[in-house]
C-alpha cells in the first residue's frame, strides 16, 4: 500500500492498532468503534452461542460500504484476523476473534421494497425476522431459515434452507444480485451478467470471497399460511410415517421434525415432560383450505400432544423459535437419501442413550423447488439429497463436552449413508475434510479457482475456508 493510501486510512503507524492508529482510523469511518476499555464491549463482542467467548482488539459497527472497504484495508494492512458478522449465529464461531478485528454489519438495516417488480434490496445487517416482518406487511416473502434472529448475511451466503424450501427453493434461489466489497476494497455489483463467477460462488460458498453489503432478493406472494407446531409421540413407527408423509405432501408444505424429549412447556401435559416426541414445525405456503388438507394426514399418525398448526400470517412462524438461547452444544449434520424403519429405530435408540440436558435429532424433508435447480448452478451442490438431518446435544458444563461430542459423532456415523455431504451453514469447526464434503465433486475446484481470483491472500479466512491451490 502506498504511503498516501495509508494516510487516507489513518494507518501511519509502527504497531498496527496503537492509540494513534485507532484515532486516525476512527476519523475515517462513519460507524462506531468499540474497544476492550469501552462500556459496550462485552455486549458488542457477544455472539449467539454463549460458549464462544472471544476478545477482539477492535469491533467496528460499520455504517456503509465505504466503512466496509476501510475496515478491510485495516485488516489487510495490519495483518490482524478479520471476523465478518451479520447476525452472529455462526455455528463454528466464525464471527468473532481473539485479538483480531470484527467487522459488524448489524447497524446496516436498510431495506428498499419494489412492490411492482416484487424485489427487495436489503442491507446485510438485517436479520431474517426483521426482513420477513417488513416484506410480510405487503403479503410478500423470501425464504430464510427457521429462526428469525439469524442474519441474512450468513444464511444467504451459505444457501438458506427454511420454511419455504420446497415451494420456493433455497434463499440463494431468490438472490438476484449482490453488492460486495472485495479483499482489495473494490465495490462490485455481482449478478448473472456481471462477475458471474463470483455470483455463482457467493451462492453457497459462504464468506470466502467478499463482504456482502446488500442483497437483491425476489419476493413471493406468501400471505396467510397454514403453519405452526404439531407435537406427536415419537415411536419409531411415527417417525418413519411422519417423514414418509412429509415427502408425499404437496411441495407447498415444508416440515422440520425435531425428535426430542418433550420440553417442560406449559402447553405440554406434565406427565409427558421428558418423553420422546416429534416437535414438528410446519408451513404450508398456499391456499388455506388446501393447507388444512395437506396437514390432516399428520394429525392421524398418532394422537397429537399439542396441535398449534393453524392459519397465520407468514412472519408469525418465527414466533415458534423466538428467544432461543444456547450455551454449550455439540452438533453434527448430514444429508440422507432414505429414512426407513431401521433408521427411525436408530434415532430413538441414540436419543434415549444420551445423557445431555437436551438431545435432539432434526429431519428436514427437501425436494420440490430446491431440487429443480441443477447441482452446478450455484455453489450449493446438494440439490438431489432428499433429507437433511442434524443431531445435537445441549449441555451445561464445558467439561461435559467430550461425552456429548462422542455421542453426536457416533449418532451421525450411524445415520450416514450414500455420498457424504453437509450443508456448510450447519458445519461446526470440523476440519477441512468436512468442508470438502460441503463442496463435493468439481464444486471445490471451481470455488478454489474463484478464491484465487478474488482473494489470493486469503484475507477472508475466518470461515469454512476454501483455500485456492496457490495458498496450499
Ligand atoms: C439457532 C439457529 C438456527 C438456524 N437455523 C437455520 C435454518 O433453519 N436454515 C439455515 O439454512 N441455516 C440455519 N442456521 C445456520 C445459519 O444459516 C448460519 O449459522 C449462518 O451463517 C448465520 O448467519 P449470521 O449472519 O447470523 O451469522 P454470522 O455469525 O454473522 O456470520 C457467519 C459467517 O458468514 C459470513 N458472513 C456473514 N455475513 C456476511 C457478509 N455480509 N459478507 C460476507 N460474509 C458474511 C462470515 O464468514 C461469518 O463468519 C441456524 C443457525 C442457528 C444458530
Amino acid at each position: 500500500m502506498a504511503d498516501n493510501q495509508r494516510d487516507a486510512l489513518g494507518l501511519h503507524m509502527d504497531k498496527p492498532l496503537d492509540e494513534r492508529a485507532i484515532g486516525g482510523f476512527s476519523s475515517k469511518v462513519q460507524g462506531q468503534l468499540i474497544r476492550p476499555q469501552d462500556e459496550s464491549y462485552d455486549e458488542a463482542r457477544a455472539v449467539f452461542y454463549g460458549e464462544i467467548d472471544r476478545h477482539p482488539a477492535l469491533i467496528i459497527r460499520v455504517a456503509d460500504a465505504t466503512d466496509v472497504s476501510r475496515v478491510i484495508a485495516l485488516a489487510r494492512e495490519s495483518g490482524l484476523e478479520l471476523a465478518v458478522r451479520s447476525g452472529g449465529h455462526s455455528v463454528a464461531g466464525h464471527s468473532t476473534t481473539d485479538g483480531g478485528i470484527v467487522l459488524d454489519l448489524s447497524e446496516m438495516k436498510g431495506l428498499e421494497i419494489d412492490l411492482e417488480r416484487h424485489t427487495a434490496w436489503a442491507q446485510t445487517g438485517l436479520t431474517a425476522g426483521e426482513y420477513t416482518a417488513a416484506v410480510g406487511a405487503h403479503g410478500l416473502a423470501t425464504g430464510f431459515g427457521d429462526t428469525g434472529s439469524v442474519g441474512i448475511g450468513g444464511i444467504t451466503l451459505g444457501g438458506g434452507v427454511g420454511f419455504l424450501v420446497r415451494k420456493h427453493g433455497l434463499t440463494i434461489d431468490d438472490l438476484i444480485s449482490a453488492e460486495v466489497v472485495t479483499a482489495d476494497g473494490e465495490f462490485l455489483r455481482v449478478d448473472a451478467e456481471s462477475h458471474p463467477d463470483l455470483f455463482w460462488a457467493i451462492r453457497g460458498g459462504g464468506g470466502n470471497f467478499a463482504v456482502a453489503t446488500r442483497f437483491q432478493y425476489r419476493l413471493h406472494e406468501v400471505d396467510t399460511i397454514v403453519g405452526g407446531m404439531l407435537m406427536l409421540p415419537a415411536t419409531s413407527d411415527v417417525i418413519h410415517s411422519f417423514v414418509a408423509a412429509a415427502e408425499a405432501a404437496p411441495e407447498e408444505l415444508s416440515t422440520i421434525a425435531n425428535i426430542m424429549p418433550a420440553p417442560p412447556m406449559p402447553f405440554v401435559p406434565a406427565e409427558l415432560h421428558g418423553q420422546l416426541v416429534i416437535m414438528a414445525m410446519m408451513a404450508y405456503a398456499g391456499d388455506v383450505e388446501a393447507g388444512e388438507r395437506a396437514v390432516a394426514p399428520f394429525r392421524t399418525l398418532a394422537t397429537p400432544i399439542v396441535d398449534m398448526v393453524e392459519p397465520m400470517r407468514y412472519p408469525e412462524i418465527y414466533k415458534l423459535t423466538e428467544g432461543a438461547e444456547v450455551a454449550e452444544e455439540a452438533a453434527r449434520s448430514v444429508f440422507l437419501d432414505t429414512v426407513d424403519g431401521g433408521m427411525a429405530e436408530a434415532i430413538v435408540h441414540h436419543l434415549q442413550a444420551s445423557s445431555a440436558q437436551m438431545a435432539v435429532a432434526q429431519i428436514r424433508v427437501l425436494g420440490g423447488a430446491m431440487a429443480r435447480v441443477p447441482a452446478d448452478a450455484t455453489a450449493f451442490a446438494h440439490r438431489g439429497r432428499r433429507f437433511m438431518a442434524a443431531v445435537g446435544a445441549v449441555y451445561e458444563r464445558p467439561d461435559e463436552a467430550p461425552v456429548h461430542e462422542a455421542w453426536v459423532s457416533a449418532f451421525a456415523a450411524d445415520l450416514r449413508q450414500g455420498d457424504p455431504g453437509v450443508y456448510v451453514n450447519f458445519l461446526g469447526d470440523e476440519g477441512e475434510g468436512r468442508i470438502r464434503e460441503a463442496y463435493p465433486g468439481s464444486t471445490w475446484e471451481r470455488l478454489a479457482a474463484i478464491k484465487a481470483r478474488y482473494d489470493p491472500t486469503n484475507l477472508f479466512r475466518l470461515n469454512q475456508n476454501i483455500r485456492s491451490t496457490a495458498q496450499d
